[in-house]
Parts: C-alpha cells; structure tokens; sequence
C-alpha cells in the first residue's frame, strides 16, 4: 500500500470519531436538560397543591371573618333584648338572632369542609414530595453517569486530535491537500474502499487497469465517479471491518 494512505485511512477514522465523541459532547446539555424534564410532573403537581392550600387558607380567614360578624351582631342584638319595649320587637330581635346563628352553623359547615381538603391536599403533598425525592435522587445520578461519560469522552477526543494532528503532520502535503479537498465536498469522507471491482462507497465499476493500480498501492488513485482516494483492502476471513 501506498505508505501515506495507509496514514490516510487512520486520518479518515481519527476524524470520523472526532465528530462522533464532539457530538456526543456537545448533546450534553440537551441531554441535562432532557433528564431534568423527568421531574417537571411531580414538581408542577406540587406548586398545583402549594396554590390550593393557599387559596383554601386565605378562604377560611374570609369565612372565620363571616362568623365573627355575625356573633357581634347577635351579641348587639342580646344586649338590645334587655330594653324592648313591645313583644313584636323583642320577636322580631329573637328572630334575627335565629338566623344568624343559623348562618353561623352553615359557615362553620363550610369552614370544616375546606379543612378537610386541607387535609387531603396535605396527605397528596406529602406523597408528591416523597416521590419527587425519589425521582431526583434517580435523575442525580443519571445526570452524574453522563457527565462522567462525558468527561471520558473528552479525554479521548483529546487523544484523537493529537492522534489527527500526528498524522497530518507525516502525510505528504500534496496528498494531504487532495484528501482535505475531497472530504470538504464528500460530507468528511474522502476515502473508499475498493472491494471485487467496485467503489465501495459509490459502487461503480472499477477499471482493471485502475484496479491493478490500485493493487500496487505506488500511486494515490480516485474513483472515476466519487472522486474519492481508493485503497485495496482484500476480503478474507481476517478482515477488520472500517
Ligand atoms: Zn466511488
């Protein structure tokens, strides 16, 4: 084989991992983010039972306030049953005091029942915390698996571009420009495995002069149809697949 293709082949798969570690770099915070996700249900229940109990607390002082009304009124009334002169007024005066105690009753009614959802509310909450407990503790260390893959990847991204700028700097200039020339236009990939008679990549027929040329590896050759750098790599039971 020709001895920079041999290098070139290396290039081509150093590059091809280099994009593949950045992306899976760069996809980190979307993967972050996306993990974080996962807890957007029990935390929106949360604040959902967080405003309930507020509103309910705000509504019981209301109707705390209701009662109170209506006892100082009953107790005016009590105080006005001591000077009525006639019998339809002191009537009239108990009348007035049934009712408001009545009232009284039915708003005590109304403040029980909202104390009962109070509690309940209570009890769910309790519950969406515990889990959300869980489900943090679970996307933590999810999170921290990632990261730490991450930090892995970095590290080897690291090794791959001293690995690329090694090769880049052994490879003959002319050949190194050609390669960078048809990767820019073959989206990164500038070489092509010749196997039977055909280009890999584009699977056009491969002339047997070209072929033989090829073979010898004393010349960097392209394909007629892709323009891309070929190299002869035999099947056989060995094989490494790239
Ligand atoms: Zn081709």
């Amino acid at each position: 084989m020709h001895p920079d293709l041999e290098k070139l082949i290396q290039l081509q798969e150093a590059e091809l991992q280099i994009k593949n570690y950045s992306d899976r770099i760069e996809q980190l915070p979307r993967h972050l983010a996306a993990l974080e996700e996962k807890l957007s249900g029990a935390l929106q229940s949360l604040s959902r039972s967080q405003e309930r109990l507020a509103k309910l607390a705000l509504e019981k002082r209301k109707l705390e306030g209701v009662i109170q009304d209506f006892e100082q009124k009953n107790s005016k009334y009590r105080e006005q049953l001591i000077d009525v002169k006639t019998n339809e007024q002191y009537k009239a005066l108990l009348h007035e005091i049934e009712f408001n105690t009545n009232q009284i009753r039915k708003t005590e009614d109304e403040i029980l029942t909202k104390m009962e959802e109070e509690e309940k509310l209570r009890r769910e909450l309790h519950q969406t915390e515990q889990l959300l407990q869980k489900e943090k503790a679970i996307v933590n260390s999810e999170k921290r698996a990632a990261e730490a893959e991450v930090e892995q990847d970095k590290s080897i991204l690291g090794e791959l571009q001293l690995l690329r700028q090694n090769l880049i700097e052994s490879v003959v200039p002319s050949v190194l420009e050609t390669y960078h020339r048809i990767a820019r236009f073959r989206k990164g990939i500038a070489l092509a495995r010749a196997t039977g008679d055909s280009c890999q990549v584009c699977h056009v027929r491969i002339r047997p002069q070209v072929l033989s040329q090829i073979m010898t590896g004393e010349s960097i050759v392209t394909c007629d149809s892709c323009q891309r750098i070929l190299y002869w790599k035999p099947d056989g039971p060995y094989e490494v697949s790239s």
